[in-house]
């Protein structure tokens, strides 16, 4: 895979500093059942690292001391950890909001079809992706099957109350482009998915969330590869707006590796730039969970070009459109 870091490295991305903690992203490995070809964490089945017990119990403590409100699971295909059930319900427990970043194709794996009804035991936030509602988009995107296998999920989870009126229970969908492109107008998309995915398949869902692809690992080998690189990079540039800079979300959010290291953001993780962008070299000054028992994170946020794909056009963060 080629690396673009050192196409990205030096940046004219204008300063952000970090405000009120409200958020820890937790990537609790890189295992998935899928290996997508948008793919920004390089997930797949033959991954091996995933969070053990005792960094999550830490960060729970971190949550505590902090008080942040809300755990963002993310992964690979976070469930896939074996933890996973255990975490969730010391969070729900201790009073925090829980988001699980899933691939719904995951409830069809042998051995998880408990996923769908534990969520929503616990009421969890489901962020499910689903790049298109076109199954020739997403089989070619995921995979063959992806798209059948996903419906079949989100039909389940609709039937255990997600998506639907005063259920509480929330589905939220995400979008990708699958292509060297900019994502459409998100509240125009979302019509177009509850239209379709509501007539064709009886399904339901909260809101759409449209996210920019990150010119970086799989994706930013690919447009490389395709000598796509440099014009996605002048259209994310050329496309910056200046007013996203409040929203995007490493101002309120740290997100955390599976061995319990500090980034900015998913992205900066997998770049392996640290939280504020300490010396990535030095194990000893990475900062790490354990740096924030005592302190607050550093306001200081390490950024680079690839931190034009959250603030081109309508803006991108984990929680879809900035505007
Ligand atoms: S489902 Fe998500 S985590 Fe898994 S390979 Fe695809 S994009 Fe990566
Ligand atoms: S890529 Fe990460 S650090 Fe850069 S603006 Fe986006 S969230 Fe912030």
């Amino acid at each position: 895979m080629r690396d673009t870091w050192p196409l990205l490295r030096d940046s004219d991305f204008p300063p952000i500093e970090r405000d009120r903690l409200e958020t820890l992203q937790l990537n609790l490995g890189y295992l998935c059942n899928l290996s997508c070809i948008h793919c920004h964490v390089n997930a797949g089945p033959r991954r091996t690292e995933l969070m053990d017990r005792d960094t999550m119990q830490l960060a729970l403590e971190v949550a505590r001391r902090h008080g942040v409100r809300a755990l963002d699971l993310t992964g690979g295909s976070p469930e896939m950890n074996p933890h996973f059930r255990w975490l969730v319900g010391e969070a729900r427990a201790a009073g925090l909001h829980v988001m699980d970043r899933l691939n719904p194709t995951i409830m069809e794996e042998p051995g998880y079809d408990w996923v769908g009804t534990f969520l929503a035991t616990h009421r969890v936030e489901a962020v499910a992706s689903l790049p298109c509602y076109s199954q020739a988009n997403v089989d070619e995107q995921r995979g063959q099957g992806v798209f059948e296998a996903s419906i079949r999920a989100l039909r389940t989870l609709n039937s255990l109350g997600y998506g639907q009126p005063d259920s509480g229970l929330v589905l939220n969908l995400v979008y990708n482009p699958n292509g060297a492109f900019l994502p459409p107008n998100q509240e125009r998309l979302q019509a177009d998915y509850a239209r379709l995915l509501g007539e064709n398949f009886g399904i339901v869902f909260n809101k759409l969330f449209a996210l920019a692809n990150m010119p970086i690992q799989r994706y930013g080998s690919w447009l490389l590869s395709k000598g796509r690189f440099e014009s996605y990079m002048a259209t994310l540039r050329g496309a910056h707006r200046e007013e996203n800079l409040a929203g995007v979300m490493c101002r309120s959010l740290v997100s955390v590796d599976y061995l319990g290291y500090l980034y900015d953001c998913d992205f900066n993780q997998m770049l392996h730039l640290p939280l504020g962008a300490g010396d990535a070299s030095e194990d000893t000054a990475r900062p790490h969970l354990r740096d924030l028992l005592d302190a607050p994170p550093t306001r200081r946020i390490a950024t680079a070009q690839h931190c034009f794909g959250c603030t081109a056009g309508q803006g991108s963060s984990c929680g879809g459109a900035l505007r």
